[in-house]
């Protein structure tokens, strides 16, 4: 009787499947569970559309500056002492960033975390966890344009403090010392704003190119091969599916507080 039962909805299903449009297709996808990588996703704008954007959310139509050739002075690439710091970055996100901090709490150490603004205004309470935990925090842009620094400076400025505000409605005596360029693409102009803001520019010295969604254990090599003393190493809690990441975790935290000892960012 159960398995008849089941049968007939299974068959309803794909009849549902077969013959539907987008509300079907949209109602049947809303009767299950979300799936993580779904929900891990950087998720659109709850009503992009009705509320006008504020100017420096779209591209200027001033031609970007170009890139300089060589990256600006002022940025901070290394920890300065013997220890190195574990950076993550495109956060916060309701999957990873939990599953994040419960790793290095588990180890025993903290890190940076470079936040985006957006995210953070959807998820000011994952912001007050990383605090509470003893976390640093570092300012990432309010939507990750990988081209801010390449924009008038009143842009880049207004840019970086809506997202110095998402973080200071989130915990309103955050410290965030840092600032770090999405992309790495640095432009003095973004170097100096930050500056004017009281954040230092922190780049990285070691990119195990966890974006790209390499295996874990190609992260925990990379990591491994390139980590000199006073590393400053990039890795990411957002984004994206960052299961490889927080998989490499464990091992990646163990071998660095092994050969260096893990220290958070002064
Ligand atoms: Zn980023």
């Amino acid at each position: 009787m159960r398995a008849r039962a089941l049968l007939a909805s299974v068959l309803a299903l794909a009849l549902l499947a077969a013959g539907c449009g987008d509300d079907d297709t949209r109602r049947l996808r809303s009767a299950g569970p979300p799936s993580p990588v779904a929900s891990g996703a950087l998720p659109a704008d709850p009503a992009p559309a009705a509320t006008p954007r504020p100017t420096h959310d779209t591209p200027t139509a001033t031609p970007l500056r170009p890139l300089p050739t060589a990256p600006p002075a002022g940025l901070r690439r290394t920890t300065g002492v013997h220890g190195v710091a574990l950076t993550f970055d495109d956060g916060p996100s309701p999957v990873w960033t939990p599953k994040v901090l419960d790793r290095l709490g588990a180890a025993g150490v903290t890190a940076t975390f470079c936040v985006v603004g957006a995210q953070v205004r959807r998820h000011p309470d994952l912001v007050r966890r990383i605090v509470r935990e003893g976390h640093q925090l570092c300012n990432h842009s309010w939507q990750h344009d990988i081209d801010l620094g390449r924009r008038p400076v009143a842009e880049i400025r207004a840019d970086l403090l809506r997202t110095q505000r998402a973080i200071r409605a989130a915990v309103p005596d955050a410290q965030v010392p840092f600032y770090r360029q999405p992309g790495g693409r640095w432009t003095p102009e973004v170097v100096r704003v930050a500056r004017g803001l009281g954040m230092r520019s922190l780049h990285w010295s070691v990119d195990p190119r966890d974006w790209g969604k390499p295996p874990a254990e190609t992260i925990s090599k990379r990591v491994h091969t390139a980590a000199r003393p006073g590393a400053v190493v990039l890795l990411h809690d957002g984004g994206g599916d960052r299961s490889a990441t927080l998989a490499a975790c464990p091992g990646l935290i163990a071998d660095l507080k092994t050969r260096y000892g893990v220290v958070g960012l002064r």
